[in-house]
């Protein structure tokens, strides 16, 4: 297995760049007895400075923490142009490496990561967090338990409406775009979700706030058997669509919102189709009149236990040898070709198929 052992009955763990995500996984990693934080190092002096005030150790230099024996992981949370760079430094001094999310910005990048990994016998993944969302393993437990009898449609957004963030997610040349941020979570999502093969993708963004970067993107993907999967981010919704919406033969659930507010309504009568007509200044129909209470049973969505430590417990037994990674290299890179084909798809106007 992997190469960089733990020597002790803790995994020593550094984090690059205190930011808002250097300092979540600083908290949870100081959650965990199993977990050492060994410490920080920022490029900002401020930060480390925040740091130490915060009761963490602040290392002098990147290369004072990766020359620290204790280290034996080290968590990337900076800008993700810069994720390349850094992963590849630290693990050719040896240390294993957890990559916040987008991985890094192309398949050729990715692919000089992983080569690097395999050359110096340590572990690299990714911080794909959101595989542990309590409203993905909701839709997702609906999904595999066929609940709703054959699922044909599945909609996935996240809507905001403050525009894009003002620091580095808004530029090019570091990363930015809502694509790589939150898109890449729900692909990730999507492909964790559905086991068949993708035959098309189709994909438009928006430029409402920004003009360098995406500022939202739809796209629809088409699996085997015709199971559509749209995924959709937007940051100038004042109003938001639910946060997910699947539809099967039987029935339809959705969730509204992170708060998993949702419902589940199946047929219960399908031979019953009387309707009252809706009737509108200028027309009337039965097809799209509401189905009355006796013909449907409402149910609540499914109960989901979900653990984010469970990330870190399994880098643990990764560097132990005891377990396999869960976010795997060829699942991070099935997510990035992903990314480069709703690119393409968005500039061309064209679907793409497979
Ligand atoms: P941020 O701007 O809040 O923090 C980035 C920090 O990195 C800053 O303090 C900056 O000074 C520091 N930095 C920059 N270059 C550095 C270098 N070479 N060495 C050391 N420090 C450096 O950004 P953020 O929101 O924390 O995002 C960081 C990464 O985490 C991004 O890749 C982002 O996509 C990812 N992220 C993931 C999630 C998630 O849920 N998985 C959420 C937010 C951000």
């Amino acid at each position: 297995m992997w190469l960089k052992m733990s020597n002790g009955k803790t995994l020593g763990i550094a984090i690059l760049g205190y930011g808002g995500m250097g300092g979540f996984h600083a908290k949870l990693i100081s959650s965990m007895p199993e977990l050492t934080l060994c410490g920080v190092y920022d490029i900002d002096p401020e930060r480390n400075a925040v740091a130490v005030e915060n009761g963490i150790h602040a290392y002098g230099s990147r290369d004072e923490l990766l020359t620290d024996p204790n280290v034996q992981v080290v968590t990337v949370a900076i800008p993700n142009d810069q994720h390349l760079a850094e992963c590849v430094v630290a693990m050719k001094a040896g240390k294993n490496v957890v990559c916040e999310k987008p991985v890094c910005l192309n398949s050729g990048e990715l692919q000089q990561m992983i080569d690097c990994s395999n050359k110096n016998g340590v572990l690299f993944t990714v911080h794909q967090n959101r595989r542990w969302d309590e409203d993905f393993l909701t839709i997702k437990k609906v999904y595999d338990d066929n609940m709703l009898g054959n699922t044909f449609n599945i909609e996935s957004r996240v809507h905001g409406s403050r525009g894009i963030p003002g620091d580095w997610r808004n530029k090019k040349i570091h990363g930015g775009g809502m694509i790589l941020d939150w898109g890449v979570h729900l692909l990730d999502q999507a492909l964790m979700m559905i086991d068949k093969k993708l035959v098309s993708v189709y994909a438009r963004i928006s430029n409402v706030t920004n003009e360098e970067v995406d500022d939202g993107f739809t796209t629809v993907l088409t699996f085997e058997g015709g199971l559509t999967f749209t995924v959709e981010v937007g940051t100038s919704n004042f109003i938001n669509l639910p946060r997910w919406y699947i539809q099967g033969e039987n029935g339809s659930a959705v969730i509204q919102d992170w708060k998993l507010n949702g419902e589940i309504v199946m047929v219960s009568d399908w031979e019953n189709r009387d309707a009252v007509p809706i009737v509108t200044a200028a027309g009337l129909t039965k097809t799209m009149a509401p189905r009355t209470e006796e013909t449907i049973k409402r149910y609540p969505l499914p109960a989901i236990e979900t653990d984010l430590k469970d990330y870190y417990r399994n880098i643990k037994n990764v560097v132990e040898g005891k377990a396999e990674q869960i976010v795997k290299h060829d699942e991070v890179m099935a997510v990035m070709r992903l990314m480069e084909d709703i690119f393409k798809s968005a500039e061309t106007g064209q679907i793409i198929t497979y």
